[in-house]
């Protein structure tokens, strides 16, 4: 969907969203029906009101149309209520399924499409966006079905007291208003030319202003004097043509509504004169048209809420139909091996004319450790995203097991990964529901203990007020760079997946937080298939294989020893990049 989809077609699709509160749709419904009826009753007892009352001076109702009117307006009153309540809520209602919606969407969409558009404007999406649907869907809306009703009912009473008068001001009420439009129209373009005027002139005196030394040197005070005198003619002529369109627009529209009243009199006079109208009726009549006035003037404006908040849902029901992750694989997944293959795999990213990665090719068996190493855009993170299928191969394949990764459901492929990266993500909340997140809430608190344990995180979150359920602040702001590892490390330890896929952290540690951190690692690491982004030297020398990357292309494969002694890219590398937190 995109700026074609008519207005009509997305706007169905918004009310079809809102279908499921028809209860509180009909409620608003019959509360607008009520209001626009206790409107055209208020204006229909204007006749009775001047006739009996004041005309007639009939006892009678002395009474009864005071305590009518506030009966009216109780009743109008609930009526409006209802209308405000049920549309509201059915506003808000619908906004919030959206937002629901489209959070739930973002996350079911290929980690490319993240790619496009930065997390910021997504954020945005869901809060302004779906703010502004709100407006389309309830408020314009209301104003849609009030007054429309409204406009209805009053021209009902209009009709009902005199439909020869009615059809005077049906004609005359779209001419005065056309030709005020028109005259409204002109004040507002000779304005804007003012504006653009000002503008203009403020820019060529700060020129000359701030160019002073130049203008000076130069003798050109005259000329600068002779543009921005120009200006200010222009501008004096423009302000007069304003205030002068103003008066004039006033005095026409004031003399045309007179013209429109005489003309509405003189056709009244006349029925009344034929017995066909009364005082009371002409009284009615009168506050019809005026009561209809805001109305017709809500519905005339309310189109640009309307367009906005189109737009809004066009954009937001985009998102919704975009394509989500493909996940076609059927083969059953309970635990892996963690035997893992990449035979020829190539990836490039859309947009880019050179491959991230180009025919890479290597096993790692269950129970071993492949440290990768390459410079920086070398295509070391694209490689390791390639396993839990955040990007997809462009060409070759990357197996599990012996089958490629697209033959298995997702979530059961991401089940076997269990992830430690650079940048550990924590979330607003306890301590323990942090480590057992996800798809581990709910585990027992002493088998999250133990992963805490395991991960060295118990020393420091025992210190923690509350332990366990200590909360730890927005994104874990309180807690250390180490400790934060260490959480992340628990979390993994608590998974328990077949494969572990480490990126090491760049930045140093202190060296103590290093060692518990590396400590914890060793207790993560056995009996799995871990690939990890290597920094360290104790990486790489205790690694089974070290793979090193260049440019997108697998240049040299074998352990740390075979690598040095060959003297190629690794082995300058490592004189380069590897680091030792220093002993003590
Ligand atoms: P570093 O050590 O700096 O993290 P790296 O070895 O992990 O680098 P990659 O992040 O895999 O390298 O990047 C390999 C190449 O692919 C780089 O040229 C990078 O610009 C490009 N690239 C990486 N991610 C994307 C992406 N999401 N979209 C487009 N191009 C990308």
């Amino acid at each position: 969907m995109s700026a074609e989809t008519p207005a009509w077609t997305v706007y169905r699709r918004l009310l079809g969203r809102a279908r499921r509160y028809w209860v509180l749709l009909a409620a608003a419904g019959l509360g607008m029906v009520f209001e626009a009826l206790a409107a055209a009753a208020f204006t229909w007892m204007m006749k009775p009101m001047v006739d009996e009352t004041f005309v007639a001076q009939n006892a009678d109702v002395r009474w009864t149309i005071p305590l009518v009117i506030v009966g009216l307006f109780v009743m109008r009153g609930i009526a409006t209520y209802a209308t405000d309540y049920g549309m509201a809520r059915t506003g808000r209602s619908v906004v919030r399924d959206l937002r629901r919606d489209i959070l739930a969407k973002y996350l079911r969409l290929p980690s490319q499409r993240f790619d496009r558009e930065p997390v910021a404007a997504m954020v945005s999406r869901l809060n302004y966006d779906t703010e502004q649907v709100t407006q389309a869907s309830s408020d314009a809306l209301k104003v849609i079905l009030t007054d429309s009703l409204t406009i209805v009912a009053l021209l009902g009473v209009m009709l009902w007291y005199s439909p020869r008068v009615t059809l005077v001001m049906l004609v005359l009420a779209p001419l005065i208003a056309g030709i005020s439009s028109v005259v409204g129209r002109r004040y507002r373009r000779i304005n804007r030319g003012i504006q653009d005027g000002v503008a203009s002139m403020a820019q060529v005196a700060e020129q000359a202003l701030s160019a002073q030394q130049e203008v000076k040197i130069y003798g050109a005070q005259a000329s600068e004097q002779a543009r921005y005198q120009s200006l200010v003619d222009r501008n004096l002529g423009l302000g007069v043509k304003v205030e002068a369109t103003r008066a004039m627009a006033s005095s026409v529209v004031q003399v045309l509504a007179a013209i429109g009243l005489a003309v509405i009199l003189l056709v009244a006079g006349h029925e009344a004169a034929r017995g066909r109208m009364t005082a009371g009726s002409f009284v009615a009549l009168l506050t019809a048209m005026m009561a209809m006035l805001p109305s017709l003037k809500r519905i005339t404006n309310v189109q640009a809420l309307v367009q906005r908040g189109v737009a809004a849902a066009d954009r937001l029901f985009a998102i919704l139909d975009e394509a989500d992750e493909a996940d076609n694989g059927t083969r059953p997944l309970v635990r892996a091996r963690g035997q893992i293959e990449f035979r020829g795999v190539g990836v490039t990213y859309p947009g880019q004319d050179r491959p991230a990665l180009e025919g890479i090719s290597f096993s790692a068996a269950p129970g071993t450790v492949t440290a990768i190493v390459g410079r920086s855009g070398s295509g070391k993170s694209t490689l390791i995203r390639l396993l839990p299928r955040f990007y997809e191969a462009s060409a070759g394949q990357v197996l599990l097991d012996g089958h490629p990764v697209e033959d298995y459901r997702l979530a059961h492929l991401r089940q076997q990964v269990a992830m430690v990266g650079q940048r550990v993500m924590l979330f607003d909340d306890s301590i323990e529901a942090n480590i057992a997140y996800g798809a581990q809430a709910g585990s027992a608190p002493d088998r999250v203990r133990a992963a805490a344990e395991a991960a060295n995180a118990l020393e420091f979150i025992e210190r923690l007020p509350g332990g366990m359920q200590a909360r730890i602040g927005e994104n874990g702001g309180l807690l250390s760079g180490g400790q934060r590892q260490r959480l992340a490390i628990a979390r993994a330890i608590l998974k328990d997946a077949p494969i572990l896929i480490l990126d090491e952290a760049t930045a140093a540690l202190d060296t103590e937080s290093e060692r518990l951190v590396q400590d914890a690692l060793q207790r993560l690491i056995p009996d799995r298939t871990t690939l990890v982004i290597a920094h360290r030297l104790s990486t790489v020398e205790h690694a089974d294989q070290v793979l090193v990357l260049d440019a997108g292309r697998l240049v040299e494969q074998g352990t740390h020893a075979e690598l040095l002694a060959r003297g190629g890219l690794y082995a300058h590398l490592h004189r380069m990049q590897f680091r030792e937190p220093e002993a003590g």
